[in-house]
């Protein structure tokens, strides 16, 4: 009883073993491996980062006139492995690991809209190899 009066006590004066999260961000730790962070101007588009994702979580359409790739990152799939950092040559490094765990709240459409963009992403690279045959059948 006075053990728990006295528990009490010092609870009281004490500051919360809780953090106020989203607000306050938890210590960081070296060892943690978080979401992905991609930095555009760096990336050579080798695709090797999609090729070794084992949930799919990255993703590039191609334009079909430009032939340009979009990178496309599903936060709530990844699991975190960083097998597409480990992927990213050496030449680009244009992926790395933050020690976020927490996917933004306000995509809530992501996964919703994320079997649109894995079909564009398929179909885009089909169609962009097709039209690269043809041109280059017609130039020859
Ligand atoms: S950390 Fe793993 S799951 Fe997440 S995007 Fe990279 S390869 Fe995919
Ligand atoms: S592995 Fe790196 S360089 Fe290659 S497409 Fe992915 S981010 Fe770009």
């Amino acid at each position: 009883m006075l053990k728990a009066a006295f528990n009490a006590l010092k609870n009281l004066f004490s500051t919360p073993a809780t953090i106020d999260y989203p607000f306050e961000k938890s210590p960081k730790n070296k060892e943690a491996r978080g979401l992905i962070l991609f930095e555009e101007p760096k990336c050579i588009w080798c695709l090797k980062c999609e090729d070794v994702c084992p949930p799919g979580a990255i993703r590039f359409t191609q334009d079909r006139e430009s032939f340009d790739y979009t990178y496309h990152y599903n936060p709530y799939l990844c699991i975190y492995c960083s097998e597409c950092v480990r992927a990213c040559p050496d030449s680009a490094v244009a992926l790395s690991q933050c020690n976020e765990l927490s996917p933004p709240t306000d995509d809530k459409n992501m996964n919703d809209n994320w079997f649109k963009i894995e079909k564009e992403a398929e179909e885009s690279k089909i169609a962009v190899k097709e039209l690269k045959k043809i041109k280059k059948e017609e130039s020859s």
